[in-house]
């Protein structure tokens, strides 16, 4: 008979993280089961010798404050993204296969905008768009009764853009979904209220962590001591007499009253509940979408854009995706070597190819565009989160009508079984919304106990 715990949660992500310290010190028997041999799930650095690449979360926003006191408890140095934040605008485009300089897009006959927009970069036009009409004033506001949760298409078509401007304002590159069609506006607008609210008075706009993401992670565990099972991929969940009996792919069998569910949705698929347990929040939600990505880094040999002139980051709607320099933390002047992020429909078609020839498609992609680039570089590292059994992509979208419903279903069915991860929060994003969400999940725990 396999150990009783009053809580098993799945996944040692920031999420699971917080959910399972919460929970820890209100002395609930908790046991943690991750897929992984790390903790930290979408946090991911790899050191090198000159300095951590990130892969996964990086950007401490200015009022991510819990993340930020909890890398004070955790002695963690935050450092200022400002500077490395103003290199990053520095981007030129590649638009039908041909490389522009930024200053060129104003008046490149592709851009039909009016005067207010001609100016403005397709990667930051729809972001410009959302800041000025927004029509919800907070992330909680977009989570109430009655509001429209349409496509992104029709939200732009009803504010008088046609879609030859929809192709530039939500059509390259994107980073939730793969056209104006398939996402939710009002997740898109929930995401534009909390960037809205990190807006600081201050000229700081963010910060990273000097040490390096994963370091949080592991403190973490060290810190509060938490009871974390690494390499146990959990794939069936069954309930019987009143507790829920979790199965791994290694074998092992575990036993709790409650369960906590913080893996990415899309990969409950991987999961196999039994009819008990088969809720429609565990039914809908693994039918929602992680958000397909890719990404290549590679060193460069020579400094390839003092040769053609152009920005050593460009922004494109072809197989490289988004490719810009990563800089050293302390001295943004450095560059240490190269990203190229491909999201959104790009990312789609390479997700069916291997993971070796989709970094083939990319590369010449690149050679065929830039070609200084040739001879110049060496790939380093691969990120295929898509092709990851554990993310199956970067982070969840939702199609239109998916991100209301969500919400509601997550308030109005209640069982022993708990979500929790960023893609339940309510007032956060990204890594604050995933502390948010373990903080939220614990509290809604315990108050099903007492
Ligand atoms: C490339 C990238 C860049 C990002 N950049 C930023 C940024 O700059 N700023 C920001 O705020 N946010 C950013 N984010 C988002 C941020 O990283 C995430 O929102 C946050 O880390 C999510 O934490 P989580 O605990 O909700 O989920 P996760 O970190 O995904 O944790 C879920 C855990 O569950 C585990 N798991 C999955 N399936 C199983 C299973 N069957 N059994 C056991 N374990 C399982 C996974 O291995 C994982 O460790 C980025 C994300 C990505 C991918």
């Amino acid at each position: 008979m396999p150990e009783v715990f009053d809580v098993i949660i799945i996944g040692a992500g920031l999420s699971g993280l917080t959910t399972t310290k919460y929970l820890k010190d209100a002395n609930i028997s908790t046991l943690t089961l991750e897929a992984s041999d790390v903790p930290g799930g979408r946090l991911r650095s790899i050191e090198n010798k000159d300095n951590s690449f990130e892969f996964g979360g990086t950007y401490i926003g200015h009022h991510y404050h819990r993340f930020q006191n909890l890398a004070k408890e955790l002695n963690l140095t935050t450092i200022d993204v400002t500077p490395l934040i103003s290199f990053f605008k520095k981007q030129d485009l590649v638009i039908n296969k041909q490389l522009i300089h930024q200053d060129d897009w104003e008046n490149h006959k592709e851009n039909t905008l009016d005067k207010d927009l001609k100016s403005i970069l397709p990667w930051n036009l729809h972001r410009i768009i959302l800041e000025k009409y927004n029509p919800y004033n907070s992330p909680e506001a977009c989570l109430t009764e009655g509001t429209n949760d349409q496509s992104m298409r029709d939200w732009l078509q009803s504010l008088g853009f046609d879609s030859q401007q929809i192709k530039y304002i939500y059509g390259m590159n994107l980073s939730y979904g793969t056209d104006a069609d398939s996402i939710s506006s009002l997740q898109l607008m929930h995401r534009a209220s909390f960037s809205k609210r990190q807006k600081s008075e201050s000229k700081v706009i963010g910060f990273t962590l000097l040490e390096g993401m994963n370091e949080l992670a592991n403190r973490y565990i060290n810190h509060f001591n938490l009871n974390i099972l690494f390499k146990n991929r959990v794939n069936k969940i069954v309930k019987e007499k009143g507790l829920f009996s979790v199965s791994c792919e290694n074998g092992n069998e575990f036993s709790a009253e409650r369960l906590v569910l913080t893996c990415a949705p899309s990969t409950l698929k991987n999961i196999t509940f039994d009819d008990y347990s088969k809720e429609q929040r565990i039914q809908f939600a693994s039918e929602l979408q992680s958000q397909p990505m890719f990404q290549i880094h590679f060193k460069h040999k020579k400094n390839f854009w003092e040769q053609d002139g152009f920005s050593p980051a460009i922004f494109s709607n072809e197989y490289l995706g988004m490719c810009y320099p990563v800089r050293n933390k302390v001295d943004p002047e450095e560059i240490i070597g190269f990203t190229a992020w491909v999201m959104g429909k790009k990312a789609l078609d390479l997700i069916k190819l291997s993971q070796k020839d989709a970094c083939s498609v990319i590369i010449n992609n690149l050679q065929e565009i830039r070609p200084s680039i040739k001879n110049a570089i060496e790939l380093t590292h691969l990120n295929a989160w898509s092709h990851e059994k554990d993310f199956l992509g970067g982070w969840t979208y939702f199609k239109p009508n998916q991100f209301l419903m969500w919400h509601k279903l997550l308030q109005s069915e209640k069982s022993n079984i708990f979500f929790s991860g960023e893609h339940t929060s309510i007032s956060s994003r990204g890594i604050e919304g995933a502390i948010e969400s373990g903080e939220k999940t614990a509290r809604e725990l315990l108050n099903s106990i007492h």
